[in-house]
């Protein structure tokens, strides 16, 4: 048997829960207090700048990623001295993974 955090009545934990902290009545308070806690320590999560910046971030993967697959291509290029338009080929590669709506 537990004593529930917030009503302090005892209850019995589910086997599956490892540190039982509320009964089932308080299982939405204490939800709701986990959510505050993580909000006032992520207080720029939902700010638009915070997405700004990871989605540049994500771009600038995207890019390093692309820029080690065509030095892979360019390689491939010389090896089997063929002509293929690489401009177009990085263009419509890089339009599909940044822009996937166009
Ligand atoms: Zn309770």
């Amino acid at each position: 048997m537990h004593r529930c955090e917030f009503c302090h009545s005892m209850f019995q934990p589910r086997p599956q829960v490892k540190r039982p902290r509320a009964c089932t009545a308080c299982q939405k308070k204490r939800q709701r207090e986990n959510e505050k806690a993580w909000h006032s320590k992520n207080k720029n999560h939902f700010s638009p700048l915070y997405h700004q910046i990871k989605k540049r971030l994500r771009l600038q993967e995207i890019r390093k990623i692309f820029n080690e697959l065509a030095r892979c291509f360019r390689v491939g290029l010389t090896f089997y001295r063929k002509q293929i338009e690489f401009p177009l080929f990085e263009e419509r590669v890089l339009k599909f993974f940044i822009q996937p709506s166009l």
